[in-house]
This record gives C-alpha cells, structure tokens and sequence, in this order.
C-alpha cells in the first residue's frame, strides 16, 4: 500500500497566510521540509481524505491524477480540510473527467457544503455520488472499508477520525482532534493497527483539546502500546503543524524520533 502525504499543515499553513512571525520567516529562508501546506493524504491514488485548498498545487507539486480518485473520505468541514469551490471543476464544462462518479463520504456539515456549492452549477450530476456517514457505523466504500469515530475537535459538529482498513491493513487517520473522546479510545481498544496519522497542532503548549500538543501524542502512543493496538512493526506519523508552536521540521524531529514517531512532511511517501 503507498501512503502519499500531500500536506501536513494546520489551517494558515507553514509560512502562513499574512504572516510575520520568526517562525514563518525562518520557514521561508530554510524551505524544504519547513514548507507546509494544507493535510491530505492520498492512498494507492484512489482513497483521498480531505481536499484541502492546496489541491490543486498538490497536483501540480506530486503529478496526481486526480480523476483516478474513486472515494473522497471526509474528516469535518473546516475550510483547510473541504474547499467545496474546487470540486465544481469536475463537472462538465470545466473538465473532460470520467464518467464515474467520485464517491463522497462525509458527515453533515461535509456533505451540506458540497451540496450547497454545486447545486449553484446544477447540481453534481454524474460526477459525485454522497454517502452519509455516521459514527460507529462501519460503511464499505469502493477502495476500503472504514469505521468512523468521534474526533475531539469542534463543539458544534461532528468531527471524524476514521480506522480504514484496506488490502489487509488497518490504518488510523487520528485528526482533526484533540484528546480523544472516551467512546473513541473504547473502540481504539478493539483495534490492531498498522499505521497511525495523528496530528500535533499546539506543539509545546499545554492545550491539548481541539487538537493535540506533544504530551498528548506520547500518551496516545504509549496507551497504543499499552493496550496491544500496534501490530508489529507498526508506523505512526505526525502531522497537522501550526506555525503558532514555533517548531521547525528539525526542532519536530528531535521531539519524536527518539519515540520512533516520525515526523511528516509534504510530499512523503510511505510504503505498508
Ligand atoms: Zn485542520
Ligand atoms: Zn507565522
Ligand atoms: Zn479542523
């Protein structure tokens, strides 16, 4: 299985928008794996989670085709995660895309954001096909099947952390979230994972609701050790980064590798 890791920024992305910051000034001047933008990942080219407004550069960047898309799994409807406008491109008149429709997994918020931004073009016709997805209710997409769980992250939607399993391998796709719910750790029990994509938002702050900082991301790994959710040999990534935690992609590295967590990067290429 190849995990492509498109972006690994949070919101204002890594310089961010309309910053000054020492953080985004030293980002710039050493580039590289200090440039980050807007989470995505892309599995073996047919399973997308999230489309972030850096789509269309991701494909650009890496050379995605993105009409080989078959299922668009949603995490919540934050803006750096559903740039809904981007998706009109591939009804006709815009693109000459497949004749298949590119299946749509979300929540409410999700898919009401789709709905409403292309019912302006008439509608997504042939192109997109929804699904409703729901928490604990475990649903068979065309690539994978996935059981969605609580994320802790915003109080008045309800934001999904998937288990996704696929050709033999189960992946955790851990964010948007903070400290995680406690029906979410319940059901993480029951899991044996070989991948693990958390995110560290807040870096050395001590908020770890919403979306985790460092201590939060030990924890989670230990209590995964703990509780004999990792199969051997198992990975786990972090991603995620704000620019407001002033940690460089080295300063990152220091923090987890010693925990055998590695820290993504745009572009990154893992093979399960
Ligand atoms: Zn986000
Ligand atoms: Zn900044
Ligand atoms: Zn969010």
């Amino acid at each position: 299985m190849n995990i492509h890791v498109l972006g690994t920024a949070a919101f204002e992305g890594i310089p961010a928008l309309f910053c000054g910051c020492e953080t985004c000034k030293q980002a710039i001047e050493s580039g590289g794996r200090n440039i980050r933008t807007r989470t995505s990942i892309m599995i073996d080219g047919e399973l997308k989670i999230d489309f972030p407004p850096d789509t269309y550069l991701h494909m650009l960047r890496d050379g995605l085709d993105l009409d080989k898309v078959k299922d668009l799994l949603f995490t919540h409807s934050h803006s750096d995660h559903l740039y809904a406008e981007d998706l009109v491109a591939r009804l006709n008149g815009y693109a000459q895309s497949g004749d298949e429709p590119i299946h749509v997994y979300g929540h409410d918020n999700v898919l009401a954001k789709c709905m409403q931004v292309l019912a302006l073009e008439g509608g997504p016709k042939n192109k997109f096909e929804f699904h409703r997805v729901q928490p604990f209710e475990r649903c068979q997409m065309q690539t994978a099947s996935i059981l969605p769980l609580p994320a802790g992250h915003a109080a008045l939607e309800t934001c999904l952390v998937y288990v996704i399993e696929k050709n033999g391998k189960t992946i955790f796709h851990g964010h948007d979230s903070g400290w995680f719910p406690d029906s979410t750790w319940e059901k993480l029990k029951e899991q044996k994972l070989d991948f693990v994509i958390l995110e560290c938002t807040t870096g050395r702050s001590p908020n770890r609701y919403g979306h985790m900082n460092v201590d939060a991301v030990l924890e989670t790994r230990q209590w995964m050790e703990e509780n004999g959710v990792l199969n051997p040999g198992a990975q786990m990534i972090v991603t995620h980064f704000s620019h407001n935690a002033h940690l460089l992609h080295e300063d990152l590295v220091a923090i987890f590798e010693p925990h055998g967590i590695q820290v993504a990067y745009d572009g990154m290429i893992v093979e399960l």
